[in-house]
């Protein structure tokens, strides 16, 4: 049977339907309306004012090249300029063929890039360092606790470096609908309390953040990269986990077959959750040695670094670890010969979707 209509132009032939709304439309229509829906995404929201200079944090995966391919065309109409800003984690085998799908398109599209890595920022530390002095305490699980809050500082010092006022990531609905799962599943109710909303304004210093492909599913993130032509790089990481969230993709997967609208409506519960007074963390104040945000004395990323100095990084992972002050051996030399190797598991984007945000 021939492909229906378009119908939005009427002229071509369909090449898809909508995930959610059944809609049949051809790519070009589908490109315009994905795009249309972030640019309203972004004005609804008052996410990027006019004159903003927005970070993309690119990683290389399809969510973030497909951020920053439809914000490059939105750029005219909302008035930001826009920097790639990449994080080298230091994940031998891994890291450098991403960031070469990043230059990439940062050539392909003209935009400024720069590179932050943690080696340089967290005093020698790469990530494979990180996992040679984790093994042995579950150890996939805690690189990614370790490498989600660093790179979420780095791509704060990232931005900054470049002059940005805002960061933008490509976590979209499925992601955060995800997240909701979790946070339920797990009772955290601090996490539900920060997770909704599309972004954070940028309590205490931070640099205001946001999620602009948050209201699209994954299907028409992937659907928007095919039409596209997007080149981007769709490797596992090698720390990648067998993670809790893929439990939480699964039951959304059932949710979805029964309730198509079952992501968006999660996050939008998410947006709506109000706690009771009692059940709300208690206001950040400032780290005592950063000066970034903290619930505790010390704020995450300095907790998991003072972990590491002391050789007892097992301290830092967990609710009660982030501001223990426990004497401990001499700090083991971050010395990184080589990448090291480690389980294989879920997709990567999946641990950094948890943490990162
Ligand atoms: Fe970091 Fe993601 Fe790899 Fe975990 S899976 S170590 S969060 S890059």
């Amino acid at each position: 049977m021939p492909a229906p209509q378009c119908a939005s132009c009427h002229a071509a032939r369909a090449a898809l339907r909508r995930p959610r709304s059944g809609q049949a439309l051809c790519g070009a229509c589908f490109c315009s309306a994905f795009e249309a829906e972030v640019l309203h995404t972004v004005l609804a929201g008052r996410l990027l004012p006019p004159g903003a200079v927005v970070a993309v944090g690119a990683s290389g995966g399809k969510d973030s090249t497909v951020l920053a391919h439809v914000l490059r065309e939105l750029a005219p109409r909302l008035g930001v300029s826009l920097r790639l800003v990449a994080v080298d984690e230091g994940i031998g085998g891994y890291r450098d063929a991403a960031l070469a799908a990043v230059r990439r398109q940062a050539a392909r599209w003209d935009l400024p890039l720069t590179v932050v890595a943690y080696a340089d920022l967290f005093g020698g530390w790469t990530m494979d360092a990180v996992a040679r002095s984790t093994a042995g305490s579950g150890r996939s699980r805690a690189c990614c606790t370790f490498c989600g809050v660093l790179r979420r500082r780095a791509l704060e010092e990232g931005a900054r470096l470049v002059g940005a006022t805002h960061i933008v990531t490509g976590h979209n609905a499925d992601d955060m609908a995800e997240t909701v799962l979790m946070n339920f599943l797990r009772g955290d109710a601090g996490r539900l309390a920060r997770g909704g909303g599309l972004g954070s304004r940028g309590e205490g210093g931070a640099l205001p953040r946001c999620r602009p492909l948050q209201l699209a599913s994954q299907k028409e993130v992937v659907l928007y990269a095919h039409f596209r032509r997007l080149d981007y790089f769709s490797e596992e990481c090698v720390y990648a986990p067998e993670a809790f969230r893929g439990h939480a993709r699964h039951l959304l997967k059932l949710l979805e077959a029964a309730r198509p609208s079952a992501a968006l409506d999660l996050v939008h519960s998410a947006e709506r959750l109000a706690l009771a007074p009692a059940a709300r963390p208690p206001p950040p104040s400032a780290c005592s040695r950063c000066g970034a945000l903290a619930s505790r004395a010390l704020c995450q990323a300095c907790a998991l670094l003072d972990g590491l100095q002391r050789g007892r990084p097992r301290l830092a992972i967990g609710k009660g670890g982030g501001a223990r002050d426990e004497e401990g051996p001499p700090p083991p030399p971050p010395s990184d010969p080589g990448s090291a190797p480690g389980p294989a598991g879920g997709e990567c984007g999946a641990a950094c979707k948890e943490r990162c945000e």
